[in-house]
């Protein structure tokens, strides 16, 4: 699960880790209030106002700005605030901003230069370790720096059973250039970092850029947290962040209806039970020379109202030009699935379109296969896994 940049932030206050301050509003008369307060906290007299979506690159499309004086704030908030924020990571429609952050200035002139890192904290699959990926090339496409200067990207691979180590932090302080206090000061919020990542339950943070401020703080001025799924039921005040707002409005319909279901680009839906027969379906499928649109896992119970349930939305995606439904049988019985199927079938039968694919395996199959013959249905019935493919290569044809 995404958060968005003041919800991410949050969580890293909370361990102690440094954050460039700020609020959240969703009207620009909130925004000029809010700021008035953060002056009074923070002494700061200038303000960024950051459009907050679940999508990077917000500076590059006008979601950035600061302000200089209160007007600024109205003004800039109000611009802001109901914008559909195109950046290089968003469609080309872009995404409807209905909230944004007042945050302090932090790139204040003084003693020294302010410098701006790149800072991550991800798993590295290969090793099963994690890892805290770094430049001094911060507050530019990361993806960029690989490319043209690689060695300029360093990594610390942290052994789960030492944790961080002091080594470590100081390696990385190091790295980046640091000295004197702003070294101090790094070391500090890397260790805590790194905490915040473990004991959050998060599966990625992307602080780009980390801030050296002219007085020598380190703090995080942006922050990407993705937490983890499977963690979410051991930290509900973390999961009610969500913010189905900015996610996929048939990947929310189908969660609230217990369905297992992803979006995907290609043409062919799949309605499978069982995640790993899921994966075969849409191996099968691309096999066969379509492309999966979906993977959708029904789960244990496919009667008629399910299977309705996951035919109406499959057919939600306009890409949809074939159903393959491939069920295997186990407890519940192919015979009991195909009634399901037909019955499900004649109930919505106006609003589909395209034709389907039905593989049932497993106990009472070759019954299964009759009814669903037997139904006079626009239904093709398969019984091998390989009759089903060409099935689904003769109809997309
Ligand atoms: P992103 O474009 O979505 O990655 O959003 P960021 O939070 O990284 O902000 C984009 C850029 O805005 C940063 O790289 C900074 O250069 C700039 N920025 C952010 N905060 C401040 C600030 O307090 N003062 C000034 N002057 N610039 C800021
Ligand atoms: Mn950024």
């Amino acid at each position: 699960m995404n958060l968005h940049e003041f919800q991410g932030k949050e969580i890293l206050a909370s361990f102690g880790v440094g954050i460039q301050r700020g609020k959240v509003a969703s009207t620009a008369d909130e925004a000029v209030s809010l700021a008035k307060v953060l002056t009074e906290e923070t002494g700061t007299g200038w303000h960024v106002i950051k459009a907050q979506v679940h999508a990077g690159g917000r500076g590059k499309g006008g979601g950035v700005k600061l302000a200089k004086s209160l007007d600024e704030v109205k003004s800039i908030a109000d611009q802001i605030i109901g914008m559909n924020l195109v950046t290089p990571q968003t469609s080309a429609e872009g995404k409807m901003v209905h909230q944004v952050l007042v945050a302090e200035d932090v790139y204040y002139p003084g003693e020294s230069e302010t410098s701006e890192f790149y800072m991550s904290v991800l798993l590295n699959r290969s090793t099963g370790r994690n890892m805290i990926m770094y430049s001094t090339e911060g507050g530019m496409d990361i993806e960029e720096v690989a490319e043209k200067t690689p060695h300029l990207i360093f990594t610390e691979e942290v052994d789960p059973s030492t944790g961080l180590t002091g080594f470590q932090a100081r390696n990385i302080a190091f790295n980046l250039g640091l000295s004197g206090k702003a070294f101090k000061e790094m070391v500090g919020f890397v260790t805590k970092l790194y905490k915040a990542y473990v004991e959050s339950d998060s599966s990625l943070f992307e602080i780009n850029p980390v801030l050296k401020t002219s007085d020598d703080k380190i703090l995080a001025v942006d922050a990407k947290v993705t937490l983890d799924d499977n963690a979410l039921f051991r930290r509900k005040a973390y999961a009610e962040m969500r913010d189905e707002r900015e996610e996929n409005p048939i990947e929310v319909e189908a969660k609230a209806l217990g369905l297992n279901y992803v979006d995907l680009d290609g043409n062919v839906g799949c309605m499978v039970n069982g995640a790993g027969l899921a994966m075969a379906t849409m191996d099968l499928i691309k096999m066969a020379g379509g492309d999966p649109a979906n993977f959708l896992d029904v789960g244990g119970t496919a009667n008629a109202k399910r299977v309705e349930e996951a035919f109406r939305i499959i057919l939600k995606d306009p890409n949809v030009k074939a159903i393959l439904v491939n069920i295997f049988g186990g407890i519940v019985r192919c015979d009991r699935v195909a009634n399901g199927i037909v019955e499900a079938y004649k109930n919505m039968a106006d609003q589909i379109n395209v034709p389907i694919i039905v593989r049932l395996q497993g106990t009472n199959s070759e019954l299964a296969k009759q009814i669903i013959e037997e139904s006079g249905l626009e239904v093709h019935a398969a019984v091998e896994f390989q009759e089903a493919a060409d099935k689904v290569k003769a109809l997309l044809r």
